[in-house]
């Protein structure tokens, strides 16, 4: 089957979603406060624990959704299957398991579906900060995967 293509874009003031796992935390919050400056042009929001945690200390507002083994990051998928977040800062931790594993990995693969930015740690996030891309509106194609479905249907009900 031929791969349908649609033009998504990200406005210049980004949408970012930010969380840290508890042995990434402080590094996180050390991160925000040295990058405040570009932080403060854009619409920040966080799971639970990281969010108020990015609130408290560098007082940018942050939208703060539940915390992400109480299913926060699966608020932040939902968001971005629905265009509302256009970029994930997520400080994993590699050495520690996490009891929220699959909601984990269904928030990375949707990331990836939708080709949203991902920093999965701070020299990632680093690039993606300190980008031109940050100061300008950045349109990319996606696979449409709606297309793809009318099709499958059409084959479906013949
Ligand atoms: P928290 O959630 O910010 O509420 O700690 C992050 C996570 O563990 O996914």
């Amino acid at each position: 089957m031929e791969t349908d293509y649609m033009d998504v874009t990200i406005e210049k003031k980004k949408k970012i979603a930010l969380i840290a796992h508890d042995g990434k935390k402080t590094e996180l919050l050390d991160w925000a406060s040295r990058n405040k400056e570009i932080l403060q042009n854009h619409f920040l929001c966080g799971t639970g624990t990281t969010g108020s945690l990015i609130q408290e200390k560098t007082g940018l507002p942050v939208q703060i959704f539940k915390s992400g083994p109480l299913g926060g990051d699966q608020q932040i998928g939902a968001r971005i299957v629905d265009g509302k977040i256009d970029m994930l800062i997520f400080i994993w931790d590699p050495m520690e398991a996490q009891p929220h594993d699959p909601d984990i990995k269904a928030l990375l693969r949707i990331a990836t579906v939708y080709d949203i930015p991902i920093a999965n740690n701070l020299a990632t996030a680093d690039f993606i900060i300190h980008s031109r891309f940050m100061n300008e509106e950045y349109i990319h194609p996606i696979e449409d995967y709606n297309k793809q479905m009318k099709k499958r249907m059409e084959i479906l009900l013949k």
